[in-house]
């Protein structure tokens, strides 16, 4: 009976409780691509990753079909090598194929995103080509709101309407770099160009004090990955773009950092392969 339910659970995340003798998990929060349960003990939280991908604040939908499975793993890995660098994170464990346990947060409403070489909406805003290594690395600050659509932040903004502390910021801007050091090292040595991506943040407290860690996800949804070798965009940009081969792309990334099975490997498409079927 254990094995059934824990079966059901997994194929139907969604149906758990339509039968009255599987105990409700409840629901904290559903986003865009994650859903939020509550965790087995006070603190912590189930984080589920689904296949559902959005783009232009969600005016593009769309599924990427085992999109949760790779980055659930994805994230598990990055999360758990910045953690054994000191980097505090959410992360505990991973649980099963699409969900990890993590720590409860308090999360602070700002997106940081980290740029090494100019892309998207830097490209876009200032006229520079997409791919010009910048001189130095840029940290941005967006403002989390859907409805605004994320708009880009100063410093000023988040004291003035007190969304982080300036002690908080100092140590944000330390992480970020840190996990910029550390995932552009990691990426370069599997042959990918880290051109950006974007971290969040989260309070814990212990009593009256309030620390700042790592949360969320590190995933190709939310990086900028380029082939070294080639400029393939092995990331997010592809469903943005419909350049097709995204499965792939994420599968090449999780391969390229000996994360899939080899019966798993043996299901990943190279890009050039699905290119040639489509004709192009
Ligand atoms: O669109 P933009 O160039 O500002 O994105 C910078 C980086 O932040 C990209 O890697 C993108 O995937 C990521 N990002 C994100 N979620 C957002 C906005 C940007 O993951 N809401």
């Amino acid at each position: 009976m254990g094995r059934r339910l824990a079966y059901s659970r997994r194929l139907f995340p969604f149906a758990v409780g339509v039968t009255s003798n599987v105990a409700r998990r409840r629901q904290i929060y559903e986003g865009k691509a994650k859903i939020l349960y509550e965790g087995p003990e006070p603190g912590t939280l189930i984080q589920y990753f689904k296949d559902d991908a959005t783009a232009f604040n969600a005016q593009k939908r769309g599924t990427i079909s085992g999109k949760g499975v790779i980055n659930n793993r994805i994230s598990e890995h990055i999360f758990t090598s910045l953690a054994a660098i000191g980097v505090p994170t959410h992360f505990i464990r991973r649980v099963n194929m699409r969900e990890q346990l993590i720590r409860q947060v308090e999360i602070i409403p700002i997106e940081v995103v980290v740029r090494n070489v100019a892309a998207g909406s830097l490209s876009k805003r200032l006229g520079i080509e997409e791919g010009t290594q910048l001189p130095r690395t840029i940290i941005e600050y967006y403002y989390k709101d859907d409805a605004l659509g994320d708009p880009m932040i100063a410093d000023e903004h988040i004291a003035c309407f007190g969304w982080a502390t300036q002690e908080e910021m100092n140590d944000i801007a330390d992480m970020a770099i840190r996990v910029n050091d550390f995932l552009s090292g990691m990426f370069a040595a599997i042959g990918i160009r880290l051109i950006d991506f974007k971290l969040e943040f989260g309070r814990v407290y212990d009593g009256d004090y309030a620390r700042v860690i790592l949360a969320d996800e590190i995933s190709p949804d939310g990086c900028r990955l380029w082939d070294m070798k080639t400029g393939q965009k092995l990331d997010k940009d592809r469903f943005r773009q419909d350049l097709g081969g995204v499965e792939e792309a994420y599968q090449e990334v999780a391969r390229r950092l000996g994360l899939l099975q080899p019966e798993e490997e043996s299901a990943v498409l190279d890009l050039d392969s699905h290119r040639k079927k489509r004709g192009k």
